[in-house]
């Protein structure tokens, strides 16, 4: 199934909006960026999970970046805060079922978020990943291939 990022954002954005009062999310999304082919609903799913996650590890009035990038053979999704972070040495393991590092012990939640995101994006042969982010906050990326570019850009023209 072809879907568009950015009707997928628009939904996501909607459905984080209550939580999101209190942050700045920044969109940025390249005027270029294609259909992809993937489950619209999942992906929504990864992307309300992760956004989440930055709003739920952010402080208020902090912000929140999220960036479409697209390149000849991958789409690149990043969402970055300023939030309390993760160390270098966690950047895997936040994605195990059930792992919480200490400093998130005081927030709820039970630690599956990303593990489901992670299965999800593999089902897309794309890749999720983390790192810390400077001075401070995560940056998790999210890079799903384009395997047939010329034909999403198709589909989006015939649409139009
Ligand atoms: P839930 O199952 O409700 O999503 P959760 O948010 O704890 O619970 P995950 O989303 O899987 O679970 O995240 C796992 C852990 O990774 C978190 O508990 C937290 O320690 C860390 N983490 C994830 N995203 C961030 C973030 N944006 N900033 C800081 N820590 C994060
Ligand atoms: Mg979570």
């Amino acid at each position: 199934e072809w879907c568009d990022i950015q009707d997928i954002l628009g939904v996501v954005l909607a459905q984080v909006k209550e939580d999101q009062l209190q942050r700045k999310i920044h969109v940025e999304i390249d005027p270029d960026t294609p259909f992809i082919q993937g489950d619209e609903i999942l992906i929504e799913q990864v992307l309300v999970n992760v956004l989440s996650n930055s709003i739920k590890y952010s402080p208020d009035g902090s912000e929140i970046r999220l960036q479409v990038q697209c390149f000849p053979s991958k789409l690149s999704i990043i969402i970055s805060d300023q939030g309390i972070g993760i160390i270098a040495a966690e950047s895997e393991q936040i994605f195990d079922k059930f792992y919480r590092s200490h400093r998130a012990q005081h927030l709820p939640g039970t630690g599956l978020g990303l593990a489901i995101c992670k299965g999800i994006i593999e089902a897309h042969e794309g890749t999720i990943t983390a790192e810390p982010n400077r001075p401070q906050g995560t940056i998790i990326r999210i890079e799903l291939p384009l395997k047939e570019l010329e034909e999403g850009k198709i589909e989006r023209e015939e649409e139009m």
